[in-house]
Formats: structure tokens, C-alpha cells, sequence
């Protein structure tokens, strides 16, 4: 990724943030400290979540529909352990068909009227090289959505107010040039991050026996997550940061 000289740093703390993400745990991973130092400040934070969750498991008899609700409480958990009091809405699409098309997109643009956020973080859709469909059609969801949302004479069938966010913030972004700093939210984030229990074998490297080797592991993903806020920090001389590629929304 190249980073410009001087990334911008720390918005003031909005009144409202509105998180979409592909899939339960994206946002905890992504944006999870940023948004435990806004809620510590005040942010009403909310989850907006495309799909089901459906497909997060390497258990090719796992009961699919067990693991959509089990992982709709884990995202619920995570969102408190984060101190986020707002919604954590979930659109159902199904994993790994989720699709950019317009009706999906008036969805989106609906949450982000409703919620009215200050700020809206999402996956960044010109990511290079990105193997997942499913978080490249969160990008445009998110940058589209907030698109149609603003502008009153897109989706005039939801019958109420369009609405403009301040900022958008792309996280997973190619060319960073924004870093909050997180210093003193690592163990918010890994404490949101560890709610995801049933991930603990896809995206963790993390066993579910609960002996000793789990104990190893959970520190080993721990020292995971602090030296990725360690390296996106140094972009802008912080302990920890989390990078994003600001998107102006006039
Ligand atoms: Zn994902």
C-alpha cells in the first residue's frame, strides 16, 4: 500500500457512526478500536451487516441455519463489548452471494436515512487484488449507498429525508491516508474480537478445547491484533492506529 507523507488524523468524535461490513466479526477486525474510542467518547455507534454470516465455518456438515443465529449473538456481543449502544441491523443477504445491485444499494442508502450516522465506515471497494466478492460488494454498497442517501431525488419511495454524512472512512484500504489513533483500545478491540467465538478456527487460528493450548492461542492472536494497530500507528506516529482511506461526501 503507498501512504501519503501526512495521513489527516483523529476526526472529532461524531455524534452518530454507522459501521457496514460483509459479514459478522469485519467490523470488530477493521475498525474495532476506532470505534470503541468513539463510543468511550459519547458515539452512538451502529452495525449495519449485509449477510448472514452463513458460511463461517470449515464444518462441511456444520447446521448452517444454527450458525446464522449463533453468529447474529456474537455480533450483538461484540458490539457491546466495543460500548457501542446503536443498532446492529443485519440485511440477510447470504454469504458469498452478496451482490452490489440497486435494490441492495436502496437498502443501504434506507439504514444510512434512518440512522442519520455523523460518520460512515465501510470496506474499500478499489481495494487491489481482493479475493472475497463479498467484501468488494460492501464497498460499493457503502460508497453508493452514501451516494443515494444524500441526495433527496434518489429512492423516493423510502418517503423520508435524505441524509448527508461528514465523512466516510474506507477501511482494508489500499491507499490509507487517514489513522485514528487507538492507543489504550487494543483490549477493547480483542475483547470484541474473542465474542466471535464460532471464528475462532476460521479467522483466529484460535482451538475451542479450553486448555492451556487455547490460552497460548488467544495470546498469540492477541499479539496478532496489536502488531497490526502497531504498524497501521506508525503511518502517523502513534503507539496503535487504525488507517483509513477518507472519502470526501460533497
Ligand atoms: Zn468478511
Amino acid at each position: 500500500m503507498s501512504v501519503p507523507d501526512r495521513p489527516s488524523t483523529d476526526l472529532d468524535p461524531p455524534a452518530v457512526a454507522l459501521a457496514i461490513a460483509a459479514h459478522p466479526d469485519d467490523v470488530e477486525f477493521q475498525c474495532g478500536a476506532t470505534l470503541a474510542k468513539w463510543a468511550a467518547a459519547g458515539t452512538v455507534v451502529h452495525h449495519l451487516l449485509l449477510t448472514d454470516g452463513s458460511k463461517g465455518t470449515w464444518d462441511p456438515d456444520a447446521d448452517l441455519e444454527a450458525l446464522v443465529a449463533v453468529r447474529q449473538d456474537e455480533q450483538r456481543a461484540a458490539a457491546r463489548a466495543l460500548g457501542a449502544t446503536g443498532e446492529v441491523v443485519f440485511l440477510g443477504a447470504i454469504d458469498g452471494e452478496l451482490d452490489s445491485t440497486l435494490e441492495r444499494r436502496s437498502e443501504v442508502a434506507r439504514w444510512i436515512r434512518v440512522l442519520q450516522p455523523t460518520i460512515v465506515l465501510g470496506h474499500d471497494p478499489w481495494q487491489r487484488y481482493r479475493l472475497h466478492p463479498d467484501h468488494r460488494h460492501a464497498g460499493w454498497l457503502t460508497v453508493d449507498g452514501v451516494v443515494a442517501a444524500r441526495d433527496p431525488h434518489f429512492f423516493r419511495e423510502h418517503g423520508i429525508a435524505h441524509h448527508r454524512p461528514d465523512a466516510l472512512l474506507l477501511f482494508e484500504a489500499d491507499e490509507p491516508n487517514h489513522v485514528e489513533d487507538v492507543t489504550g483500545f487494543a483490549d477493547a478491540k480483542v475483547a470484541a474480537l474473542l465474542e466471535h467465538r464460532s471464528q475462532f478456527e476460521t479467522t483466529m487460528a484460535i482451538g475451542d478445547a479450553g486448555d492451556a493450548g487455547t490460552a497460548r492461542e488467544v495470546e498469540r492472536f492477541r499479539a496478532r491484533i496489536e502488531g497490526e494497530l502497531r504498524d497501521h500507528g506508525t503511518l502517523a506516529g502513534f503507539a496503535h492506529g487504525e488507517a483509513f482511506r477518507r472519502i470526501p461526501t460533497t
